[in-house]
């Protein structure tokens, strides 16, 4: 059995490393000059700086990543976050594992969570209900976690991922960062003979007996089993689908900061409650030194205009206030929207890894599964493994 993987992303390394184990052929194709999509980082000035990611892993070694990873033979020690994260708020930092929630707000999230489990209920109207504290670490956790605002989506579809985290817990850190989760991956590939070859895809076509894949340099080659790692409405274009899936990406802007002196004492998330635009920051040099000389700090937030220049300057402001005192350089300053977004799917939104040509599937987000990020990609993952295993 052949399989195409299109695009040497997360979703596309996960998906050919757990294959390729199971005994599958597997090429990758890759259309830029480095592996790993948004989910590696480039050393700059002995900084680890990402392509996209804040070097999380969502649930930590509890999540369905970490368990992925030990499927696929992936070598990646995780190094969990004690405590998960704090919040500053009011010039006071708290532990939001310690903080209880007022009665009030409490009895209502439980009232809401089961008597509008099948409405569409915004988090706008339940942030308005809430106490000041609870609606604005509402508000941050969206902007940290999905680069989103409690506007731009709802209770049902947040909901699974607020069971995945009592379940699995908060954030870790891979030693090495995003990087070393895809170089492991990459030796599991490579272990296995399949190759990784740097093409980019320009056409898929279904034949009576499988897929020709066309390339942009002209040659074409036959699979059995087509993996898209590229989101659903590029794998549409590929395909000459014209109506498919319309999906909203979310949009954000990182910074990321060499700071003298420690800003954050921990290695979880500092959530950032009353700011203009940064949602939180985490300090990732705390967990593994290796990611960047002295303290490496990188901020978030999501951009709430299409306006980046108006983004950035708003962040900015914020940036200043928060490392008032502090001896700080900003070394790059990344946004990401369109072909390069925080998100495909503004996070509950994602479709799924199935697409409507049998032997054809998308992983990855926009095809995540009900979790956070990498974890939710875990899970989109594992599925298109299963269906592709009763399939044959
Ligand atoms: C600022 C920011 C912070 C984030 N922080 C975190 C975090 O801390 N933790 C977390 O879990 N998630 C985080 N995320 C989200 C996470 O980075 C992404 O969800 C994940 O990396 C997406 O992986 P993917 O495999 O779906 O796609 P991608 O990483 O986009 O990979 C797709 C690959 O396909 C290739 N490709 C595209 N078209 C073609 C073609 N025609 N032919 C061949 N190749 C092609 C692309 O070049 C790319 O390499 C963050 C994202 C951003 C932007």
């Amino acid at each position: 059995m052949k399989v195409a993987v299109i695009g040497a992303g997360l979703g596309g390394l996960l998906s050919a490393s757990i294959l390729s184990e199971m005994g599958y052929s597997v090429e990758i194709f890759e259309k830029l000059p480095f592996i790993g999509g948004r989910f590696t980082s480039f050393k700059y000035r002995g900084y680890e700086i990402t392509t996209g990611a804040l070097h999380m892993i969502p649930h930590g070694s509890r999540g369905p990543l970490a368990e992925l990873l030990r499927k696929a033979g992936a070598k990646v020690e995780i190094i969990d976050s004690n405590p998960y994260g704090t919040a500053l708020y009011g010039g006071e930092e708290i532990d939001v594992n310690r903080r209880r929630m007022p009665l009030r707000s409490k009895v209502l999230f439980a009232l809401l969570c089961m008597k509008n489990w099948f409405r569409e209920v915004k988090l706008s109207e339940l942030e308005r209900r809430l106490d000041d504290f609870s609606a604005k670490f509402l508000r941050a956790f969206l902007g940290w976690s999905f680069s989103i605002t409690p506007e731009q989506t709802t209770l049902t579809k947040i909901y699974p991922v607020y069971r995945s985290i009592l379940e699995h817990g908060g954030p870790g850190v891979p030693a090495g960062g995003c990087k070393a989760v895809v170089d492991a991956l990459v030796d599991v590939i490579r272990s296995n003979d399949c190759a990784i070859r740097k093409l980019k895809v320009s056409a898929i076509r279904k034949g009576n007996c499988g897929f020709s894949v066309y390339f942009e340099n002209g040659d074409t080659e036959k699979f059995d089993i087509i993996i898209s790692n590229i989101g659903h409405e590029e794998t549409a274009k590929l395909m000459g689908i014209k109506k498919y899936v319309k999906l909203e990406p979310s949009r954000g802007i990182k910074y990321s900061i060499s700071v003298r002196q420690p800003f954050i004492e921990h290695t979880g998330v500092l959530f950032t409650l009353n700011t203009r635009r940064i949602s939180g920051m985490n300090q990732v040099t705390n967990a593994d030194p290796n990611l960047g000389k002295g303290n490496f700090l990188m901020a978030h937030q999501p951009m709430l205009t299409s306006n980046v220049k108006f983004e950035i300057s708003e962040g900015l402001k914020d940036l200043k206030e928060l490392l008032k005192g502090y001896d700080y350089e900003i070394l790059a300053i990344q946004s990401f929207s369109d072909g390069w977004p925080v998100n495909r799917a503004i996070a509950g939104s994602d479709s799924g890894c199935k697409t409507p040509v049998s032997g054809v599937y998308v992983v990855g987000d926009g095809a995540k599964g009900s979790d956070i990020e990498v974890d939710g990609i875990a899970l989109g993952v594992k599925d298109t493994v299963e269906y592709i295993r009763k399939s044959l």
